[in-house]
């Protein structure tokens, strides 16, 4: 009777697994049309926040970024990029049309977890004693012209209202930033005053989202460059927008006639969206309850917290790794996205690498086979949701472009950037396989993403470049 009694316990828990997946699956569905209806709200919300600046969930920042890098650009710039988790610090010289980029080094530091939610000046002494230490070692193969200072593009990574091409105030912070005083700040001057602090000679000549780095550094590479997205700890679009089609801008429209619009699409929600439960208790819990929705479904930094939620949830109700609930899940952020990756990305028969992760982060010591599949199930639903979620986004911008209006078969490219795509492969898969499939064989046959590999910093030292203080005009 025990043996029969102990048979029915099990067999109702994985009852309650295949209730709880097939919940997940449903609820994170993400047929064609889905994604068509996606893609449709996301061109709509970037109208209406052209025309306004509260009129849409996209902020659609002007940069002031109206020229960009044509391959004559010369000289010696630094780039220092502040976004995701670490910072980096980069030289390049640019040679012009022939040299182009001639040398380049580049440093990335890690920056504390205190610092991203402490002081204001804490964090940018921080970045500033790390730069100047970078410029004390740039060797003989720079070169800094007699008399001159050296000039910084700044790569800032969070949403900030331009008020030039080089100042601009914070919105607000995202990913793991929480730091009250610098809201509403110039970031440009925290940035100055802490080099002056640390006695480091130096000009920030561009402030720029990565977004709009990466797409100078694409559109270097490639003329057919029409937009940068990043997928990585978090998530961003920026694309060439016709200047007059800014109804909310006030300014003189510029020479090119064009301007660059960081849509800040990491903030996009729409009813089309597929959330579930857990997405929602993901948001309430998070250090901007209610702000980018459209990333929590899709960054870096949020893809394996999702499926620690769903796991937790599986090991509460249905016992899924043993009588007892591993007390390391219910730690918020434990399960990281690299590890997810790992997981997701295990063939081996025995799913090895799967039970080693497990045990590694999750202090889960034994794991059944069939828990493993089911851990792999949960990655895979949670991946390809937020895959398929970012291309139709892709294609949103695709359609404001005009692209496949019957109008235009323009070769158009993506230059791309981001961990998150570089190294999830199954993710990169289901990204492009989506954005075939609901853009239709014929159309996306122009449409092309290249991975730019760092081109956020090279971009922005190209655009440091560009808007000199020694330029002649
Ligand atoms: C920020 C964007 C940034 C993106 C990718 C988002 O959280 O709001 O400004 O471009 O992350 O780094
Ligand atoms: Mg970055």
């Amino acid at each position: 009777a025990i043996v029969v009694q102990h048979r029915r316990r099990i067999n109702r828990r994985w009852a309650r697994v295949a209730a709880v997946l097939k919940e997940l699956e449903e609820q994170c569905a993400t047929p064609t049309e889905k994604l068509k209806e996606v893609a449709d709200a996301m061109t709509r919300e970037m109208h209406a926040g052209l025309e306004s600046e509260d009129g849409s969930t996209l902020k659609m920042l002007i940069s002031f970024v109206d020229k960009l890098p044509t391959g004559d650009e010369r000289g010696l710039f630094y780039a220092l990029d502040l976004g995701g988790t670490n910072f980096r610090v980069l030289r390049v010289q640019l040679g012009g049309k022939e040299g182009r980029v001639v040398k380049q080094e580049s440093k990335e530091v890690s920056i504390p977890q205190e610092l991203m939610i402490g002081s204001s000046d804490e964090l940018f002494d921080f970045i500033a004693s790390a730069l100047a230490q970078f410029v004390a070692s740039e060797g003989v193969d720079f070169h800094l012209p007699e008399g001159k200072q050296r000039e910084l593009g700044f790569t800032f990574s969070f949403p900030v209202k331009q008020t030039s091409i080089a100042s601009g105030t914070l919105i607000k912070w995202t990913k793991r930033f929480n730091i009250k005083s610098t809201v509403g700040e110039d970031v440009v001057s925290e940035l100055t005053r802490a080099m002056k602090r640390q006695g480091l000679d130096m000009q920030v000549t561009a402030l720029v989202n990565d977004t709009v780095g990466a797409l100078a550094g694409g559109i270097y590479d490639d003329n057919d460059v029409v937009a940068a997205i990043i997928l990585g700890t978090g998530t961003n679009a920026a694309y060439v927008e016709r200047a007059d089609a800014i109804k909310k801008w006030q300014g003189p429209l510029p020479n090119s006639g064009k301007m660059v619009i960081n849509m800040e699409w990491g903030n996009f929600r729409s009813s089309h969206l597929p959330t579930t439960d857990y997405d929602q208790a993901l948001d309430a819990e998070s250090l901007n309850p209610g702000e980018q929705i459209y990333e929590k479904l899709i960054s870096g930094m949020y893809l394996g917290e999702i499926v620690r939620r769903v796991l937790l949830r599986l090991a509460v109700e249905a016992a899924l790794f043993g009588e007892e609930v591993p007390p390391q899940l219910k730690v918020p952020f434990v399960l990281r996205t690299p590890v997810m990756s790992a997981m997701h990305h295990d063939t081996s028969a025995d799913l090895k690498v799967v039970g080693a992760k497990l045990q590694e982060f999750l202090g889960i010591s034994s794991s059944s086979l069939k828990a493993r599949k089911v851990v792999v199930q949960v990655c895979d639903i949670v991946a390809k949701r937020g895959a398929r979620l970012a291309a139709a986004g892709m294609v949103g911008i695709l359609k404001k472009l005009g692209h496949s209006n019957g109008k235009t078969k323009k070769r158009m490219a993506f230059a791309m950037d981001g961990g998150l795509y570089e190294h999830y492969t199954l993710f990169r898969e289901s990204l492009l396989a989506a954005l075939k499939e609901v853009l239709g064989e014929e159309a996306s046959a122009s449409v092309s993403v290249t991975m730019a590999n760092d081109g956020s910093g090279i971009g922005a030292s190209l655009l440091a470049a560009s808007h000199s203080r020694y330029l002649e005009n």
